[in-house]
Order: structure tokens, then sequence, then C-alpha cells
């Protein structure tokens, strides 16, 4: 099982793709995730790709689609994937299209997370990442227990810089004008859900697991 969630920056899909790759089994891939720790790892991939996140444009084709489809094989023992943040053009769903083919399966479903301007820019203000492991919080909507400080580990919390600015700007300007296509593409082939985000992180995660077993017969391990 294949699924996509397709949102603007700051609509909830890290959020909602962690909670549910743990109730139905999926992996979860993110290819911000994948970006962030090739930079902390100081690799070349994440060294050429860190100028464009930092500016809040998008990483060139032909780096990101080679190192997201380096994990895109479905383990063994896993129900199945679900892609946050890939593809965000045109030209990376052709390639996710053209490598699924080759190990023979093919995406099931492409949600589009959809959240109104206003919130999308209360969220991204007060988003904050835990040092460590990028757990996310956020200072009203999502806080965590010991101000500054992650629940999960301690580790500091801290804001991203492209949340804030002309690069947070950027991206939802880029957002928009690129999605357009990528949503007709799984609408034509009746793959595309919409689901409307603006309510309360449970409200949606409950959205998202009655659309996921409506259309694909899973149920979730609760
Ligand atoms: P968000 O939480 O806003 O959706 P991500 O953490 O997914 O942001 O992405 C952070 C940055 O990483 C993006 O602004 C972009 O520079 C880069 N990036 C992530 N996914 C892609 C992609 N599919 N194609 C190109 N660039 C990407
Ligand atoms: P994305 O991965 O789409 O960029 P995130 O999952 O990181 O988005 O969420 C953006 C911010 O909004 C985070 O600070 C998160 O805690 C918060 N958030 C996520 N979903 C909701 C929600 N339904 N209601 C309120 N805040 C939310």
């Amino acid at each position: 099982m294949y699924i996509l969630l397709i949102g603007a920056p700051g609509a909830g899909k890290g959020t909602q793709a962690k909670k549910l790759s743990q109730l139905l089994a999926l992996r979860h891939i993110a290819s911000g995730d994948l970006f962030h720790t090739a930079f902390e790892e100081q690799t070349e991939l994440g060294l050429k790709a860190q100028r464009y996140v930092d500016l809040g444009e998008l990483v060139p084709d032909e780096i990101t689609i080679p190192m997201v489809m380096r994990h895109i094989e479905e383990p063994e023992n896993i129900q199945g994937v679900i892609l946050d943040g890939f593809p965000r053009t045109f030209e990376q769903s052709q390639a996710l299209d053209a490598e699924l083919s080759r190990i023979k399966r093919q995406v099931d479903l492409a949600i589009h997370l959809k959240v109104s301007r206003e919130e999308l820019l209360a969220r991204l203000a007060g988003r904050i990442f835990c040092q460590a492991n990028q757990h996310v919080y956020h200072i009203k909507f999502r806080p965590p227990k010991v101000a500054d400080r992650c629940d999960l580990d301690g580790s500091k919390l801290y804001q991203r810089p492209d949340d804030a600015g002309e690069a947070m700007r950027r991206r939802l300007v880029i957002y928009f004008n690129q999605t357009v296509q990528l949503l007709d593409y799984y609408r034509q082939q009746h793959k595309l859900r919409e689901v409307d985000g603006n309510s309360s992180i449970d409200q949606v995660q409950a959205i998202l697991l009655s659309v996921i077993n409506d259309s694909t017969g899973r149920v979730a391990k609760v």
C-alpha cells in the first residue's frame, strides 16, 4: 500500500503521517526529514540541498528524486509506505510511478490535506522542533510539558529559520503553484481524496483513518 500525503507547509503532514504510520504499520518517508538528516551528517547531498532549503526553494529534482527512491521499497513485515512531502512536482510524480511500476507496485491513494492560509500561517509561526530527533511541537496548539524542552528526549526546542520571513512566504507560493498539476494528475486516476485539515490534530487523524479504511479496506490496529 502506497499512500501520498499532499499539503502545504504547515498543513500537518508530518504530525499525521507519524501517527498513521504507527497505527497502520506503515513506513513514514518524509523528504524534508531526509534532507535534514543528510545535512546533519554533512553528506555531499545534504550540503548541496541545504542552500535551496534555506531559501525556501525546492531542491532540484535531480537531487531529490534519487534520494527518495533509495527508500521507496516496501520492507517486508510492514503494511506499506506513507510518503510525506514527496512528490511535490509533476516530474517527481512521474519518477515515482516509474519506480513503483518497476517493483510491481503503484500509488494507491493520494490524500490532499487542505488547510486555510490563515491557519497555515499560525501553524508555521508557532512550530518548534527538538534538536535531538526533530519531534514537532507547537507553542499554542501542541505545547511541550516543559517550555523549550522536548517531552520525549529532553532536548532543546528551536524554530526552523525557513518557517518565518521570506523563505516561508516563498515556500507557500511555490507549493500553490506546483500543486495544481499534481492534484489533477491523481484526480484523473480517481486516486485523490480531499481532507479538511483545519480541525484539531485528533479530529483530522480520525478523518484520515476513515478515508484510508474506506479506500483500502485497511483497519487501524487500535
Ligand atoms: P514542510 O514541513 O514545510 O512541508 P519539509 O520539511 O517537507 O517542509 O521540507 C523542507 C524543505 O525541504 C522544503 O522547503 C524544500 O526545500 C525541501 N524539500 C522537501 N521535500 C521536497 C521535494 N519533494 N522536492 C523538492 N524539495 C523538497
Ligand atoms: P507539515 O509537515 O505539513 O509541514 P506539521 O505536521 O509539522 O506540518 O505541522 C505544522 C505545525 O502545526 C506543527 O507545529 C504542529 O504541531 C501543528 N499542527 C499540526 N496539525 C495541527 C492541527 N490539526 N491543529 C493545530 N496544530 C497542528
